[in-house]
């Protein structure tokens, strides 16, 4: 029998997988990824939404009771609590993500700030919830971000901008730091990854020293990002511990139009089996270095998430280890969460929340990609219709 046989088999456990949901709601869900299936649907969708809400139409119920529901634990920290104990019944935890970004002015930077430090002190107090996360572009302008990632010379005035926004990403990490936990730095578009990952190196230099507090995230749809993470790990040479999220990359159709655009290589893999490789490799490259590095599994993929528990299994790291932590997004895949937890793994999900209109950006990524021929729909109708029918059987 293959190492990991149960836990694949497992993943066809849409009893587990669902034991949290009514039946009503798993008939919710499948709506929504249904709607997802039909692409045309998608595209009229986001845009009566823009343009709802730039004319003030009541539009906000549409999403809200549709893919805010499925993908959105809630508009504040409170309203994301009966999401959270729902899933920490079953030992899944949770990531509770602010996911507002691109913010502008200093005032709302500095709310983004608050919040953030308010998620990292909800950790402390609850055992479900795992870590904390943020965008460097919700604390720092994108244009900022997009300057100094170019090498451009600041005015004065960026500068001076520049230097409050470092201290405000200081501020975060000290916060996490005093309290012991993890914080994770989302990956964004590669034209401001630059100074986002200088500061969060900067940040791990600082506060990675004992234990991992700082993760950065790298996007392996990108063809550079295998030997960066082989380069940077060669250049800490021990100094701290590396604290490496690992995802597939959520702007690939934005990347490859601004490049074809601009006349510049296209940053992103030529096709979706590299981006596979290298997904898995750095994964691999994380595992077999937990003296070093603590790894945090971003995915949906069941093959990499098997491959991880395969090595897991077979080189005696236990399932409960610290260092290895499996996450998926709130309202998809609950089959690869809920069975991995049931094995003992560690898994939280990102519980994204915010002000809805806030959130449009990460909710229309989420439809973009589970509406793509290749996205998740598909295993999710497919998962959802076996838990209901399975359901039916048993009245
Ligand atoms: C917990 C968590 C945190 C996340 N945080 C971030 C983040 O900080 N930044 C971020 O950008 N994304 C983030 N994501 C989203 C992530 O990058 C992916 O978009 C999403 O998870 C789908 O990838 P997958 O591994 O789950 O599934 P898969 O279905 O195996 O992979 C789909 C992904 O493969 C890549 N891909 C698809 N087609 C091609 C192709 N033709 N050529 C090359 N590559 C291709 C794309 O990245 C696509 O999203 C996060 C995801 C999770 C689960």
């Amino acid at each position: 029998m293959n190492q990991h046989d149960n836990v694949l088999a497992d993943f066809e456990d849409t009893e587990t997988a669902f034991a949290g949901k009514s039946t009503w709601q798993l008939r919710e869900s499948f709506a929504v990824f249904k709607l997802f299936g039909i692409q045309s649907i998608i595209y009229i969708g986001t845009k009566i939404i823009v343009l709802g809400l730039k004319f003030k139409l009541p539009i906000t119920w549409l999403v809200k009771y549709t893919i805010f529901k499925q993908f959105c634990g809630g508009t504040s920290i409170d309203d994301c609590e009966a999401a959270v104990d729902q899933m920490y019944k079953y030992k899944v935890g949770s990531i509770l993500d602010y996911s507002v970004e691109a913010c502008e002015r200093e005032e709302d930077l500095d709310q983004v700030a608050d919040e953030i430090c308010r998620t990292i002190a909800k950790v402390v107090e609850s055992e479900a919830l795992k870590c904390s996360v943020f965008k460097m572009s919700g604390i720092i302008t994108f244009d900022l971000l997009q300057r100094v990632s170019s090498q451009e010379q600041l005015t004065k005035k960026h500068q001076e901008l520049w230097d409050r926004g470092v201290q405000r990403l200081d501020l975060i990490c000290k916060y996490a730091a005093d309290r012991k936990v993890p914080l994770q730095i989302d990956a964004e578009e590669t034209w401001i990854q630059p100074a986002i990952d200088n500061l969060a190196e900067d940040m791990m230099v600082k506060y990675n020293t004992e234990k991992v507090i700082v993760y950065n995230t790298l996007q392996m749809y990108r063809h550079d990002r295998l030997a960066y993470l082989k380069d940077w790990y060669a250049k800490v040479n021990g100094s701290y511990k590396l604290g490496v999220k690992l995802v597939r990359g959520a702007y690939m159709e934005k990347e490859r139009l601004r490049a074809e655009q601009l006349g510049y290589p296209s940053p992103i893999q030529s096709d979706k089996e590299s981006t596979d490789q290298d997904f898995d490799a750095a994964m691999m490259f994380c595992l077999e270095r937990l003296h070093q590095v603590a790894v945090f599994i971003g995915t949906h993929n069941e093959q990499s998430t098997l491959k991880a528990v395969d090595y897991m299994r077979a080189n005696d790291i236990g399932a409960s280890d610290p260092r290895v932590l499996f996450s998926q997004l709130y309202g998809m895949s609950e089959h690869i969460s809920f069975n991995l937890a049931k094995h003992g793994y560690q898994v939280a999900k990102y519980v994204p929340y915010g002000p809805i209109k806030s959130v449009l950006p990460y909710l229309f990524r989420r439809a973009e990609e589970n509406s793509s021929i290749k996205g998740h729909a598909g295993r999710e109708l497919e998962l959802l219709s076996r838990e209901i029918v399975r359901r039916k059987r048993l009245v």
